[in-house]
């Protein structure tokens, strides 16, 4: 059956797979991951493909093309959810993915490419905090290291994996070749406002952001709070303060930019104390390496100038860095048309947030389908949709695969050709 009622029925089913009962939680490798492979793979099936489960517990479907030799597009998303999680990050993508091969079973429809429907394992890292161990596996991107990651209860990764009978050799032996990938094609909620300011259904998506996390510590001097005069302060709060207003006004001033000091502590704080030493976290995304890296010196050039001015050390270390994932030009102006059949309007905009289709990028062009989510509201027991933004969807997404099928069959065989050819059952 391929209908949004359909899809959300199938995603309130999922739903009650969990590892904590009472709400959503699935992490990597977990009881309820395992239980939710068999149950998503039991709709792989039903709508025509073979199913099977990598080394790092990707469920992947497999709905064979025209030709045996034939190309693979990847469809999907993440099965594994944040702890008490919504219903929708991941599973919408896996679940609308099947949704469009049942679409062609029905109909008895092969295409000039193989569709594969991926259910990755672990996007969100919450057990082993390595995020995308499921993408990596399949992307080549797998640092065996990794293997030795113990989650909460010292249980390593390698341990975890036993039951999909996975070690090194075989997590190696699951990477896909990129010589055999048309691309890969994820749907996603939005996770932020903005299709629903626009009052739009979908949107493509232009980039996953490249990120800069850094860690800032301001170090003035501890004093009493009644007997320093403001002109013999070296106050590292204030700094902060400081600081914090002008990452803001730079962020604002940048075109596409988002800049975000989540968190502040100072040491030993009490309210009669002057603030000796203030440690602070910044967070620095834009779709354009070029425009974060400048904006990220300008902010250490602000640190630098508030330190010097206030007579302040400070102490500056980038922790994490990513790069910006473009997505391809050409699967995303197929799946912009669409769109604009779809829903009249085209909008087109960048991921804050990281997906798997970031790592995917690695071995095929990747595109990216955002769905509208009510406030933008995710990870999240609050997260929703609407069903007629599903609807819509999954008629870009069909409408898609039927456009890229004329294409690739552009050498003899449409779509309607092709699905002469009856389907084995
Ligand atoms: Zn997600």
């Amino acid at each position: 059956m391929t209908s949004a009622q359909h899809i959300i029925q199938r995603i309130e089913t999922l739903a009650k797979v969990t590892d904590v009962p009472g709400n959503v939680t699935r992490t990597f490798a977990s009881p309820a991951m395992r239980r939710a492979n068999e149950l998503v793979g039991s709709w792989m099936q039903a709508a025509g493909m073979q199913t099977r489960v990598d080394a790092m517990g990707n469920l992947i479907g497999h709905y064979a093309g025209v030709a045996p030799d034939a190309k693979t597009l990847l469809l999907g998303s993440h099965l594994d959810t944040v702890r008490n999680a919504g219903k929708y990050d991941g599973p919408l993508g896996v679940i609308l993915a099947i949704a469009c091969v049942d679409y062609f079973y029905q109909r008895k429809l092969r295409l000039p490419f193989a569709i594969e429907v991926i259910g990755f394992s672990d996007e969100e890292g919450v057990r082993f905090q390595t995020a995308y161990l499921g993408s990596k596996a399949l992307a080549g991107g797998f640092n065996p290291k990794e293997l030795q990651c113990k989650d909460a209860d010292g249980i390593t990764l390698a341990e975890a994996i036993q039951p999909y009978g996975g070690n090194l050799a075989a997590i190696k032996s699951a990477k896909l070749n990129p010589r055999t990938l048309l691309g890969y094609v994820e749907a996603h909620i939005e996770q932020g406002p903005v299709l629903e300011q626009q009052k739009l259904a979908v949107g493509t998506v232009s980039a996953i952001a490249g990120q800069t996390r850094a860690r800032i510590r301001f170090i003035g001097r501890a004093g009493h709070a009644g007997t320093t005069p403001m002109d013999l302060r070296r106050d590292a709060l204030c700094a902060a303060a400081e600081f914090i207003l002008a990452v803001e006004s730079l962020a604002q001033k940048t075109s596409g930019a988002v800049a975000t000091v989540g968190e502040i502590s100072p040491r030993s704080p009490a309210s009669n104390v002057i603030p000796g030493e203030v440690d602070l976290t910044l967070d620095v995304r834009h779709e354009k390496d070029a425009v974060r890296q400048s904006m990220h010196t300008g902010i250490t050039r602000f640190a630098r100038e508030i330190a010097r001015r206030r007579r302040l050390k400070f102490d500056y270390r980038v922790v994490h860095e990513t790069a910006a994932v473009k997505c391809s030009p050409e699967l995303s102006e197929l799946l912009g048309k669409s769109v604009q059949r779809r829903q009249k309007m085209r909008l087109t905009l960048p991921s804050g947030a990281g997906h798997d289709a970031a790592m995917m990028a690695r071995i095929c062009p990747v595109a990216m389908l955002f769905i509208r989510c009510k406030g933008g509201v995710s990870h999240h027991p609050d997260e929703s949709v609407k069903t007629g933004d599903v609807q819509i969807a999954l008629d870009v997404m069909v409408d898609f695969l039927q456009a890229l099928a004329e294409k690739a069959g552009a050498a003899g065989q449409s779509i309607r050709q092709t699905g002469r050819q009856s389907v084995k059952t």
